[in-house]
């Protein structure tokens, strides 16, 4: 069971997305829950201010450290859980960091708003992220990428959890063709491998698929990636032809 608390003004928006489809299933089935947390229900002013002119000048409102403090500090968590705090500053999010998430019991996300978060309320955070180089309105998608990027990894998920073993970046490589019915389909057919049932042959053919992706479209995962010595040959045999 993963816990994740949401840290923001607009619950409503992670609540629509976390109560529908997969993600939606997996709370259902207890697998995870999803709670939200606004900030101004813990401002002490009778104004329920969350965001302020920024001291120096300058367009836009900042958010204000004590709500989100409170907000923080009201939430039953392990004092050692992750705190991630979304910003367009932050470490670019990968599968890498979905699947570290995954490994605990809870995890808090801060989303921003406006011109962003006083300075001071990145204090609060053990890691920032950003899904992105794009400006975005608001965390809330951001926030979103992560619930249901790690949300999806952990088991009773996805319906055949094995499927997420077999997905893009989780050996470093990107996952190759997949093909359904018809066969034929405007002059496109399904390779003749895949409708063998020779599976060692589909999983060899598979895995030529994939590396061939990748090194065609994100050639930079290959030095990262988990490869054999008959991967290595064959990464050698494309670059070949490519010099040929
Ligand atoms: N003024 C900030 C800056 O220039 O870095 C941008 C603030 S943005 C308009 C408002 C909020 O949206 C941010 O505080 C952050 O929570 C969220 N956000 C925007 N872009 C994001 C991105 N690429 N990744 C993660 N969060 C993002």
């Amino acid at each position: 069971m993963l816990n994740f608390h949401i840290i923001t003004l607009f619950p409503e928006l992670i609540a629509a997305y976390c109560s529908t489809s997969i993600i939606g299933r997996g709370v259902k089935a207890g697998k995870i829950s999803v709670h939200t947390y606004n900030p101004r229900d813990f401002c002490s002013d009778s104004y329920r201010k969350v965001d302020d002119t920024p001291y120096g000048g300058g367009p836009g409102m900042v958010l204000k450290p004590e709500p989100f403090y409170a907000a923080v500090e009201s939430i039953a968590r392990p004092a050692d859980s992750p705190i991630l705090l979304m910003t367009p500053q932050g470490k670019r999010f990968s599968y890498k960091e979905a699947n570290s998430l995954a490994r605990n019991s809870d995890i808090t996300i801060l989303c921003g708003h406006y011109e962003g978060f006083d300075e001071r309320i990145r204090s609060l955070a053990s890691h920032e992220f950003s899904i992105g180089d794009y400006v975005l309105t608001g965390g809330e998608l951001a926030a979103l990428v992560v619930i249901d990027s790690v949300g999806r990894l952990i088991p009773g998920v996805v319906g055949k959890h094995v499927s997420v073993k077999n997905e893009s970046f989780v050996d470093g490589l990107l996952e190759g063709p997949q093909y359904t019915k018809p066969v034929e389909f405007r002059g496109m057919s399904v390779p003749e491998i895949v409708r063998n049932g020779n599976h060692k042959a589909i999983a060899q053919w598979r895995r030529q698929e994939a590396l061939k992706r990748t090194f065609s479209i994100r050639p930079d995962l290959l030095a990262e990636a988990e490869l054999d010595e008959v991967d290595e040959a064959y990464i050698l045999s494309l670059k070949k032809q490519i010099e040929s």
